[in-house]
């Protein structure tokens, strides 16, 4: 069995899988916030490893998502102590993030030190990404001193929506040139040929890109250095403002995108500005992505907002005839969730592939453990 542990900054998501099957699962939310019985993530991962009685547990692994990993870590890689050490250098890079995912390996590590632990990280996916994609126009001396670059998130969610693509559409993944977009509260949208990420929204961080909930997405660095000096904000006001004030938030003081669409629908003009921006700002990546694959077979939208929000979905991709893109209404609105939603014979292929990223990190753990575990021994009546 594998246990997946994916902690937030105030969340803590849990899976247990026996083979494929999910037995157990649960979130723990609101950790630390003011009236929670969750006081901090020590406590989060004492109720999980009651929940799943996990002193005494069956275990083969326990995987951990991790948000950051650097220039070093391009795949999932069992943790000692190095590793931990190097994870934690990788904090100046993912402040928010990196943390959170060391105590829960930390506090796991100590609870079960019996079983291997391994790190999944939300950047490997995107180790691939040509230097053209990955390198930001800034001094190059300045860049590799602080290890300014793009590294590219959603990695796990990417490889694993783009491999049940391929399935959905039968087409060997090697064959397909695709476009995921994932669109939960952080929104990202990555090009993949033959299953390799060669370009990705966000960049050095979680912030760039499109507009998210409530992070701005990209945005004329200029304007910080305006607030600066006009408004006389500090780094950490820039960093709030960024981070929690943009978005869906900060156009229309909603970032949920349920609300924000019922709002548009009843005539709220900041709601429907909000709603165009969001739009907008993914069909210019979709056009831009295009571009960069040269031939594209297939768009796959994910998570909350891209799962299910047809009317994002339409919106993104209306009046893109001319490109191949089609989105057929009926399939769009209904159907079951995994499906695709453009005509019978379109040039591009739309579809709608429910991210799983629990499930996406078992298999990647389980897949480093069948690697190194030792070659089957071929007896010699075998051997030809
Ligand atoms: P995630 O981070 O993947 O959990 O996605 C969260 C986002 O999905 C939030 O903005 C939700 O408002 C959005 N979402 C969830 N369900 C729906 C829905 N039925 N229609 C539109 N947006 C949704």
């Amino acid at each position: 069995m594998i246990l997946v542990l994916n902690s937030g900054s105030s969340s803590l998501k849990y899976a247990l899988f026996d083979g494929a099957a999910r037995v157990a699962a649960g979130t723990v939310e609101r950790i630390g916030e003011p009236g929670s019985p969750t006081p901090d993530h020590e406590a989060a991962i004492a109720q999980v490893a009651d929940q799943v009685g996990l002193s005494t547990l069956p275990l083969d692994a326990i995987g951990h998502r991790v948000v950051h990993g650097g220039a070093g870590f391009q795949k999932p890689t069992v943790i000692d102590d190095d590793v931990a050490a190097e994870i934690r250098s990788l904090i100046p890079l993912a402040p928010l993030h990196n943390p959170a995912n060391l105590q829960g390996i930390d506090l796991t590590r100590r609870l079960r030190p019996d079983v291997p632990h391994v790190a999944v990280f939300d950047t490997a996916f995107h180790a691939t990404l040509p230097a053209a994609a990955s390198t930001y126009a800034l001094d190059r001396a300045v860049s590799r001193r602080y290890g300014i670059r793009r590294y590219g998130f959603h990695g796990t969610s990417c490889a694993y929506v783009s491999r049940r693509t391929a399935a959905l559409l039968a087409r060997p993944i090697e064959e397909l040139n695709l476009i995921v977009l994932h669109l939960g509260n952080g929104a990202s949208a990555t090009a993949i040929q033959s299953g390799r990420s060669v370009e990705t929204s966000m960049g050095l961080t979680p912030l760039e890109g499109l507009a998210m909930g409530s992070r701005t997405g990209d945005i004329d660095p200029a304007v910080a250095f305006l607030l600066a000096r006009q408004a006389g904000m500090s780094v950490d006001d820039l960093d709030d403002l960024y981070h929690h004030h943009g978005g869906l938030r900060g156009l229309c003081g909603d970032n949920d995108m349920r609300t924000v669409l019922r709002r548009a629908a009843d005539g709220d003009g900041d709601a429907r500005l909000a709603l165009d921006v969001y739009c907008h700002r993914i069909r210019r990546y979709v056009g831009a992505y295009y571009a960069v694959l040269g031939r594209l077979d297939a768009i796959a939208f994910t998570a909350g907002i891209g799962e299910n929000s047809p009317e994002v979905r339409a919106r993104t991709l209306a009046g893109l005839l001319r490109l191949g893109i089609t989105v057929d209404p009926a399939r769009n609105a209904t159907g079951p969730a995994e499906r695709v939603i453009s005509a019978d014979g379109a040039p591009v292929s739309v579809c709608v592939v429910p991210t799983d990223e629990e499930r996406a990190i078992a298999e990647e753990v389980a897949a480093l453990l069948n690697q190194s575990a030792p070659a089957p021994v071929v007896s010699s009546v075998d051997k030809t």
